[in-house]
């Protein structure tokens, strides 16, 4: 008889085809996070694809993960080395072996239908102040607006919403929002290893969308727009992440980006845009439709893009050492530029963190996409 953990580390090795492993070394080499923790993705494929043992030591190491998904770009045989990282989660997860901090968000999403341990009731204070008033889905448009949690309720990330909801407006969007009926779209869930309350969050939302007949979905989150596109079976159909629908209304002459703003801008791509997804043009091509900016690029850009360790349920577990958003925020201080442009509300929170521990918010500013074009719109004075 196997015992229970030969027995996981079996389903898990099977399910992956781990055992294809030629143990290359390219998914830890490529690992950002591998150089300050012991982090070693191709170690753990070794272990669990070849010897069926479940590598859990040290256990802060696979909580370093960012999920960031460069390890399963690389991959010459086409494995997923990240699937074998979130498995081995589900098994902490399972036994209950994970810090207070995740036990906490995981809590708060069953609790709340967020993982920021906030009321369902606060769901919409995002939207105070906006020009307009907003509609809820039941009353029928042709898209959902999926603010998802971060943008909801991080006091940062909601100008983002504020500014994307601005802008769709402008354009003559017709849209509407679940308000307080919008639940976690569960792709950091999923990636903490909590693969049964995910799929609680992905029926949750599939039902409700069907029942509101909602066909068209933006969110201004690229990890909700990974997970209606990649894990939720394909049951979700149209969906698209702001940058690539404003991009498409400033084509289409609904979005005019007029007043000359008069910086140089840093693009940095987020993880599951750019690598997980492959939307690298679009959000580059709105920074470059306004006036008076200059589009710089960092050495490390599209899918060689520098995570900023954000992702992966890493918003709730610290890992000490230098954070990879530090080194971002000095390579854009070098190459000059007055702003990073982000795509991403863990991006803008991670860089503007580090932004303030570097010491650079005299120099240095980091502004979602869609605030930098509304400012081009409306003018600076109002973004
Ligand atoms: S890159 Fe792929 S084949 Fe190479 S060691 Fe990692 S998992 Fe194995
Ligand atoms: S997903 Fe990213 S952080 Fe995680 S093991 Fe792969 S390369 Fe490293």
């Amino acid at each position: 008889m196997l015992s229970m953990a030969v027995q996981q580390a079996l389903e898990i090795a099977k399910a992956l085809k781990l055992a294809e492993c030629i143990q290359c070394g390219m998914c830890t080499g490529s690992c950002p996070v591998s150089a300050k923790v012991p982090l070693n993705v191709r170690r753990i494929v070794r272990q669990v694809g070849l010897f069926y043992e479940l590598p859990l030591e040290p256990v802060e190491a696979l909580w370093a993960c960012t999920t960031c998904g460069t390890c399963e770009l690389r991959c010459p045989k086409e494995l997923k080395p990240v699937e074998a990282v979130i498995s081995l989660r589900s098994v902490l997860v399972e036994e209950g072996k994970i810090a207070r901090s995740i036990a906490e968000a995981l809590e708060s999403v069953f609790t709340h239908g967020n993982p920021w341990g906030r009321g369902r009731a606060k769901r919409l204070d995002w939207a105070e102040g906006l020009s307009f008033k907003l509609k809820h889905a039941s009353e029928g448009a042709e898209w959902l607006y999926f603010v998802g949690c971060t943008p909801a309720y991080d006091t940062r990330a909601q100008e983002v919403a504020r500014a994307l909801a601005e802008l769709l407006n402008i354009a003559g969007l017709d849209f509407a929002i679940l308000g307080k009926d919008e639940s976690c779209c569960g792709n950091e869930i999923y990636s903490m290893g909590e693969k049964g309350l995910f799929e609680e969050l992905r029926d949750g939302n599939i039902a409700k969308f069907e029942e509101l007949g909602i066909e068209r979905i933006v969110t201004s989150c690229p990890h909700g727009f990974n997970a209606f596109r990649n894990l939720y079976e394909g049951r979700v159909a149209n969906v698209l992440h702001h940058s690539q629908l404003l991009s498409a209304l400033i084509d289409e002459g609904r979005l005019r980006p007029a007043k000359e703003l008069g910086l140089k801008v840093v693009y940095h791509d987020p993880c599951f845009l750019g690598k997980r997804n492959n939307v690298f043009d679009e959000p580059r091509h709105v920074i470059e439709a306004i006036p008076g900016v200059e589009l710089l690029e960092f050495d490390r850009n599209r899918s060689r893009s520098l995570c900023c360790e954000g992702g992966g349920g890493r918003m709730w577990v610290d890992i000490p050492g230098e954070k990879l958003a530090e080194r971002r925020v000095r390579e854009a201080a070098e190459l000059g530029a007055d702003v990073i442009a982000v795509a991403c509300p863990f991006c803008l929170i991670t860089l503007e963190d580090a932004v303030k521990t570097a010491g650079l918010e005299e120099k240095l500013k980091v502004m979602d996409i869609a605030e930098l074009l509304l400012a081009s719109i409306k003018g600076p004075s109002q973004a």
